[in-house]
């Protein structure tokens, strides 16, 4: 089975008025029912460049949702963990940016309602709630007053706050401020890999401490900064992290329909040619399962409230 922290394939959907059942993207309903898949995150998307109102923009994504999972006999939405059934695939709203609150707590409220378990706090721009790490610019800049509170309400809530493209001073403050496990859904080691987007050997143990896990994200740049996405990177990044770490602070999120490299895994669907190479390094059926979906299960059911 599978758990996977992030995709962008809502954005696509939305973008070309597509559908999530068929469809030639990384993530289908047909390739999430081949590669076992008992959840999806699925990352409402917003490039605050791009468009005029991240709060609209982001409730018309989660119009599409909706409409998608309406439409599915396979794809039902997940908002508490008795939701998640081995007999189905759990699609749950996250939010990748935010931006999306503009400053306002009754926003949080509002996305809360709508169903949505857990927010990226920033992308690649400065928002109400802090600075990312986009090529190390705001690197020691932390959290906002704001993103402070927000933090501590959505602990109160039950949303799972999400560090990946947070500046590092900002995960620390996640670490300090937050009552419950945060993730990092898609970000790797930054000792393999050394970009930003990347988590340094400290953060990685301080994520492990606070009971978190950080999802392998498939893109080569944060990989090995190469042009193709290869499995043998995705293995290096689980190994080291594995050694450092221990295997609880492991899981999977895969930015599928977010990257645009060359990917040895072409779609979720192929996701066995991950457990085969594991298998090759001796990982047990125990670890992989860990990896595949009971670490970030263990996150949402600690975090999420039925
Ligand atoms: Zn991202």
């Amino acid at each position: 089975m599978l758990f996977d922290l992030h995709c962008d394939t809502i954005m696509r959907i939305y973008d070309d008025n597509t559908a999530l059942e068929t469809n030639d993207y990384h993530i289908s309903t047909e390739k999430m029912r081949k590669a076992n898949s008992l959840a999806q995150f699925f990352a409402m998307f917003i490039d605050m460049g791009e468009v005029e109102n991240p709060y609209v923009t982001c409730n018309e994504m989660i119009d599409v949702f909706e409409r998608e999972v309406a439409l599915s006999k396979y794809v039902f939405k997940g908002t508490a963990p008795s939701d998640i059934k081995p007999e189905q695939i759990t699609g749950i709203i996250t939010i990748e940016e935010g931006g999306v609150l503009q400053g306002k707590m009754e926003n949080l409220i509002h996305f809360y309602q709508r169903g949505v378990r857990s927010i990226v706090l920033t992308w690649n721009y400065e928002n109400e709630i802090g600075y990312p790490n986009y090529q190390f610019t705001h690197q020691n800049k932390g959290l906002k007053p704001f993103g402070i509170e927000v933090v501590k309400k959505m602990n109160e809530l039950g949303m799972i706050v999400d560090t990946s493209h947070l500046s590092d001073a900002g995960f620390y403050d996640c670490i300090k401020y937050s009552t419950k496990p945060i993730i990092a859904s898609h970000s790797n080691a930054r000792t393999v890999c050394g970009h930003s987007r990347n988590l340094t050997d400290d953060m990685i143990l301080a994520l492990r401490d606070k009971g978190g896990v950080m999802g392998m994200n498939f893109c080569s740049a944060f990989l090995d900064g190469s042009k193709l996405s290869k499995v043998s990177s995705i293995v290096e990044h689980i190994k080291y992290i594995k050694k450092l770490a221990g295997i609880e602070v492991l899981a999977i999120g895969t930015d599928f329909d977010g990257i645009s490299c060359d990917l040895e895994i072409a779609d979720i669907s192929k996701m066995d040619m991950l457990v085969h190479a594991l298998e090759k390094e001796r990982f047990s059926a125990d670890e992989i399962d860990k990896i595949f979906y009971q670490n970030a299960l263990r996150v949402y059911n600690e975090v999420v409230v039925d």
